[in-house]
């Protein structure tokens, strides 16, 4: 999951890397490293803790190179520690190699290697690569840059998993080669430099040109050209891909952090993804889907990970609603490992923010051997899923940096949304319906605001309950998802124990963990399930809970401990309104417990392992 960032170019390597290296941190931040290469000699500074950590080792003044590579990890194999992190070097220290991803046989290849007579420093499973690379290299009778080409290519095969490498060699201190495989890796270019990064706003104020990598394609970078090939190392064209995104929406523009922007972006966010796809009509751009089509299908299946999962829960309804499509949500760890009865009747739309979530890439590799069509929905352009799926829709909700999803969960849900009407609009069903929905979606980004007026008010709740140890949300219906998402946030961000359940599910176990004083937050938004709701809310306050409850309804004259008022909206747009106070609760309460709200521990931004 660790960030990746290299360059190759006029200017001193160190600075660009460290700047990549502090955007990309959220991707992985218990260790970092750099490594260049000056006089053919390469100069490898590493160390455990964050990328800041790294300015203080006083070698680091000396990296003077022009070439270089970087790392920020987020460890599988083997604990943070100088000795694990990147770059890690062959045994004679000929080659450096950043890894973002996992080596699943690596234990078998160290062994091979062992008995080849190359010693192993550290505990990770990409030490086998540098060494793999020397042993190939030096078995080798080719000459220039096909011998280091080959070289890398000859390790590769050998690597069973997931990788994105970037490697350099001392004996070729002008090139450096790259090669990935089930985790990202994009090129940016400009005449006389090349960038590389796990992401494009890393280097976006570099360069607006990126080159996308396919699986197993090798990119060979000079200071001015760049070189592809595939695997059998045919040289292959590929054209740049120009980045509209500006390199300002990746900084925190005067907020805190990142979170705290990303969650007052989401009128604007919100209005992007509207108005790409809503201009009179809800219309889908290359989305190739006939009315003959929509018949045919008698299901569709919504799989993804985490907050995505929950904005496909969010929008089961509206498609059941409004399509009259039988729709299923699915885990995609789950969904790829469960056998899924799929098969071209079946529908399925894969979510993922960065387009490089390992489940569900492999979920949607699976659907579509099955025959079924796929729809990617992804805020990344030339994200790997996208380059997958039949057809990918973007969310166009600009970077998300922070690690906990805001934004992106609320412009997945309004696409959910425009793609659940425009279906309805192929199939002509329900179109009175659609319209009504449609104008709903267009008022969204104001209400939005509004929303986010209620900030201190969260605050102020927020400071009473920091320190509790357990907190409970409650919903029924389409406010169970946006429960279960509004726990998911909380979990990640304060490290406090939650749960969410389908109120009416309380009684039949959980309420036991009901005690005197504990917080249960329960979102009510569902006219015709108030009573129900308000009666489960009782039951709690019964045995002694404290109340927050989350609302757009009368709810009359009971006493709650505090309530907050969003404006109104049918179900299927509620789950987006409701989600604000609590993302701003999730968020108010790390504060209030001094963590790093957009680095939580144990987490990375994007989950390219399985
Ligand atoms: N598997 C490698 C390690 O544990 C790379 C992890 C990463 O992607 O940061 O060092």
């Amino acid at each position: 999951m660790c960030g990746i960032v290299g360059y190759i170019g006029t200017q001193k390597a160190k600075p660009i890397l460290i700047n990549g290296l502090l955007r990309l941190e959220y991707r992985g931040y218990d260790s970092a490293g750099i490594a260049t290469i000056e006089n053919n000699v390469i100069k490898n500074i590493k160390n455990k803790g964050r990328v800041n950590d790294l300015l203080s080792i006083p070698e680091i003044e000396t990296l003077d190179g022009t070439i270089g590579i970087g790392h920020t990890r987020w460890a599988t194999h083997g604990k943070p520690s100088s000795t694990n992190s990147h770059p890690h070097l062959d045994n004679s220290n000929t080659f450096a190699v950043v890894h973002n991803g996992i080596i699943e046989n690596y234990a078998e290849l160290r062994k091979d290697l062992e008995n080849k007579g190359y010693k192993f420093l550290s505990e990770t499973d990409t030490e086998v690569i540098p060494n793999l690379i020397h042993y190939f290299f030096s078995n080798s009778s080719l000459t220039g840059e096909m011998k280091f080409l080959n070289a890398v290519n000859e390790a590769c095969k050998l690597l069973v998993g997931s990788f994105a490498l970037e490697i350099l060699c001392s004996l070729y201190p002008n090139s450096m080669l790259v090669v990935r495989k089930d985790s990202p890796l994009v090129i940016g270019t400009s005449q006389t430099e090349n960038y590389i990064s796990s992401d494009i706003p890393a280097i976006l104020s570099f360069t607006k040109d990126f080159y996308l990598l396919n699986d197993l394609e090798f990119a060979y970078l000079t200071r001015d050209t760049v070189k592809f090939f595939d695997n059998n190392l045919n040289q292959i064209s590929k054209n740049t891909t120009s980045i509209e995104w500006n390199a300002t929406a990746a900084e925190k523009d005067g907020f805190e952090d990142f979170m705290l922007k990303e969650i007052f972006e989401q009128p604007k966010s919100i209005r992007e993804t509207i108005g790409s796809h809503i201009n009179g009509k809800c219309v889908i751009n290359d989305l190739n889907i006939s009315k003959e089509y929509l018949e045919s299908i008698n299901k569709i299946f919504i799989v993804a990970c985490g907050t995505a999962m929950h904005a496909g829960l969010a929008c089961k309804s509206v498609l059941e609603q409004i399509c009259e499509i039988s729709t299923e949500v699915d885990i995609a760890s789950e969904f790829r490992y469960r056998n899924p009865l799929i098969n071209e009747k079946t529908l399925c739309i894969f979510i993922s923010q960065s387009g490089e979530t390992a489940d569900t890439i492999a979920a949607l590799k699976l659907a579509k051997e099955r025959g079924s069509k796929t729809i990617a929905i992804s805020n990344v352009i030339g994200s790997s899923i996208s380059r997958e799926a039949d057809y990918t829709i973007y969310t166009h909700a600009g970077p998300e940096i922070a690690v906990a999803s805001t934004k992106a969960y609320t412009s997945q849900i309004m696409i959910l949304n425009i793609l659940a009407l425009y279906f309805a609009q192929i199939l002509e069903r329900n179109l009175d319906k659609v319209e009504a929905l449609k104008q709903e979606l267009l008022e969204v980004p104001n209400k939005v605001e509004q929303c986010l007026k209620l900030a201190n008010e969260v605050k102020e709740f927020a400071n009473k309950v920091y320190k509790e140890k357990d907190i409970f949300f409650l919903g029924r219906g389409i406010d169970y998802s946006s429960s279960l998402e509004a726990s998911l946030k909380l979990k990640e961000i304060s490290y406090i124990h939650s749960e969410a359940y389908a109120a009416g599910e309380l009684k039949h176990g959980p309420i036991a963990l009901i005690e005197n004083d504990i917080t249960v937050v329960a979102l009510i938004t569902v006219p015709y399930l108030v009573e129900k709701s308000i009666s489960n809310i009782q039951e709690v306050i019964t045995r002694g809970a404290k109340t927050l409850i989350i609302t757009n309804q009368d709810l009359g004259n009971k006493t709650f401990d505090k309530i907050i008022r969003i404006p109104e909206a049918s179900e299927y747009v509620s789950p987006i309104l409701s989600i604000i106070p609590m993302q701003l609760f999730a968020y108010y309460i790390s504060k209030e417990k001094g963590l790093d709200v957009d680095k939580p521990r144990n987490l990375a931004k994007s989950v390219t392992v399985e």
